[in-house]
C-alpha cells in the first residue's frame, strides 16, 4: 500500500495487547456476539480506527454503518462535551429540554411529506421497531404485521418476530408475536419467483396482492407492512422503484400503515437524508438509529400527527431522547447539511462504480448494488449460475482485516462498505486496491 498514507499495521494480529483484552472478553462477555476477525479498538479519528497496540486500519464499516461523521469528529465531540456539562439526564419522559424539542421539529422538517409529524425517541433501532409495532396496532386496532425474507429489525422479542434474516436469531426464542406474515424482498438477482426484472410483471408484488391478501392474510387485520427501503443485513439489495409505489398504493386502499425501518439506510447514508427519497417513497411511520448520532445511542420514530395520537402514558422511556445524544444528534444533522450528504452522494457514486470496474476484473463479484455509502457486492462461485460463495466472502472479509482493512460482511455472501459520510477519494481508492490485491491472490 505504499501509495497510502493508511492503513499501518505495526504488529501480528491481533497484537499482545488484543490478544490479552480478547482472553478477558473470552471469559466475561456473553458468548452471543458475532467477532468474525480479532480487532480491539481503541482510539478513533475520522476514517482510521487504531487498536491497542498502535495498529491502524481503514474503517469502511464505521461501527456497522453508524459512526456516520467519522470517528470522534471534533464539532460532535464539543456538543457532546458541551451537553455533558450542562445536562446529562433528566428523562424526556417526564420532563421538558430543548434539545428533544429541537431536535423533534429538524426531524419533522426532514421528513418526506407533509412535515406535519411527531417524533417518538428510542435508544435503539430495535426500540425503535418496538415503538412503530406498538403504534402500528394502537392506531389500527389490527393486529397483523407482514415484513420480509431477509429483513433485520433487531433482536427484541417483537422486532425479532418481524425479522426475517438469519435462523440462528429466532432458534429458541419462541413464541415470537402471532400473526407475523413474512414475504419476498423484492430481490431482483435472486428472484424467488424465478422471473427476470423487466419481464417478471413484479411477481413479488403479485404474490402479496393476488396470493396472500385473496387466500390466508386478510388484509383488513394487517395494521402494517414493515420494509427496509435498501435492504441492509439482508444483503445490501435495492428494490426496483415501482414496486414500492405499488405497496404505498396497494397499503392504502385497505387502511394498512407503512412503515420504512431506515435505521441503517437513513441519515444521509445513501446520499439523500432518507432512502425512502429515492424512489419517491412517503411511508406512514420511519424508524432511525444508528447514524442519527453519530455514535450515541439513540433512535427515532417520526408519524404523521394523526397517526401517533397515543395518551399520555401508552409508550416511553427513561433514557430514550437523552440529551447528551439529541445534542450529537442535532449537531449530525448540521453537518450533513452542510456537505456530508452531499458527500455521501458523490463518493457513493465513485464508489460504486469502482466497485463495477472491480467486477469487470474479478468473476467472483456476482452482483454491485446500493445507493450512496450503502454500496455491496454479492460473492459467487460462478457468475452464470449466480451460486452463492459463503466461504470465499468470508475470506476476503478476514484477509482485509490482516491487511488493515475493517470490512463486514451482509447477507449470506455479500459484502458491505458503509464508511463514514466523511470518506475521500483516497479511501476508496485504497480499500479497493486491498480488495483487488486479496482477489488476485485468491486467484493464484
Ligand atoms: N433495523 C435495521 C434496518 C437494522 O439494520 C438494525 C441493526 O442492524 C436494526 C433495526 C436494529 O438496530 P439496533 O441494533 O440498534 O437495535
Amino acid at each position: 500500500m505504499a501509495q497510502f498514507p493508511f492503513p499501518k499495521i505495526r504488529t501480528k494480529l491481533p497484537g499482545p495487547e488484543a490478544a490479552r483484552i480478547i482472553r478477558t472478553d473470552d471469559q466475561f462477555v456473553s458468548p452471543s456476539y458475532t467477532r468474525g476477525y480479532p480487532c480491539v479498538a481503541d482510539t478513533g479519528r475520522g476514517m482510521i480506527l487504531i487498536d491497542v497496540d498502535g495498529n491502524e486500519f481503514l474503517d469502511f464499516c464505521a461501527g456497522i454503518a453508524v459512526c456516520s461523521t467519522g470517528h470522534c469528529h471534533p464539532e460532535i465531540v464539543k456538543a457532546i462535551q458541551n451537553q455533558a456539562a450542562k445536562l446529562i439526564h433528566m428523562s424526556g419522559t417526564d420532563f421538558y429540554y430543548r434539545v428533544q424539542s429541537d431536535l423533534a421539529k429538524k426531524l419533522n422538517a426532514l421528513a418526506p411529506g407533509l412535515h406535519k409529524n411527531r417524533v417518538f425517541f428510542t435508544n435503539s433501532g430495535a426500540e425503535a421497531v418496538e415503538a412503530a409495532i406498538k403504534l402500528a396496532r394502537y392506531k389500527t386496532k389490527r393486529s397483523r404485521l407482514i415484513a420480509y425474507i431477509g429483513a433485520f429489525h433487531g433482536r427484541t422479542l417483537g422486532a425479532l418476530s418481524l425479522t426475517g434474516s438469519k435462523i440462528i436469531q429466532r432458534q429458541g426464542f419462541a413464541p415470537l408475536l402471532q400473526g407475523v406474515t413474512h414475504i419476498p424482498y423484492p430481490y431482483c438477482y435472486r428472484c424467488q419467483f424465478g422471473k427476470k426484472y423487466g419481464s417478471c410483471n413484479l411477481e413479488c408484488f403479485a404474490h402479496l396482492e393476488g396470493i396472500l391478501f385473496q387466500k390466508t392474510v386478510p388484509p383488513s387485520e394487517v395494521a402494517a407492512i414493515f420494509i427496509e427501503p435498501i435492504q441492509g443485513e439482508g444483503g445490501y439489495v435495492v428494490p426496483p422503484k415501482e414496486y414500492l409505489a405499488r405497496l404505498q398504493q396497494l397499503a392504502g386502499r385497505h387502511g394498512i400503515l407503512i412503515v420504512a425501518d431506515e435505521v441503517q439506510s437513513g441519515m444521509g447514508r445513501t446520499g439523500k437524508m432518507f432512502a425512502c427519497e429515492h424512489f419517491d417513497f412517503e411511508p406512514d411511520i420511519i424508524c432511525l438509529a444508528k447514524g442519527i448520532a453519530s455514535g450515541l445511542p439513540l433512535g427515532a420514530i417520526i408519524a404523521r400527527k394523526e397517526i401517533m395520537d397515543w395518551p399520555p402514558g401508552s409508550h416511553a422511556s427513561t433514557f430514550g431522547g437523552n440529551p447528551v445524544a439529541c445534542a450529537a444528534a442535532l449537531k449530525t444533522i448540521e453537518l450533513l447539511e452542510k456537505g456530508l450528504l452531499e458527500n455521501a452522494a458523490s463518493m457513493g457514486k465513485y464508489l460504486i462504480g469502482k466497485l463495477k470496474l472491480l467486477q469487470k476484473k474479478h468473476p467472483c463479484i456476482g452482483d454491485v448494488r446500493g445507493r450512496g455509502l450503502m454500496a455491496g457486492i454479492e460473492i459467487v462461485k460462478d457468475r452464470k449460475t449466480r451460486e452463492p460463495d459463503p466461504g470465499l466472502r468470508e475470506k476476503i472479509v478476514d484477509m482485509a482485516f490482516y491487511k488493515g482493512l475493517l470490512i463486514l460482511g451482509c447477507g449470506p455472501n455479500s459484502i458491505r462498505f458503509s464508511p463514514a459520510l466523511i470518506v475521500e477519494k483516497q479511501h476508496v481508492d485504497c480499500c479497493l486496491s486491498i480488495i483487488d490485491g486479496i482477489l488476485t491472490q485468491l486467484k493464484k
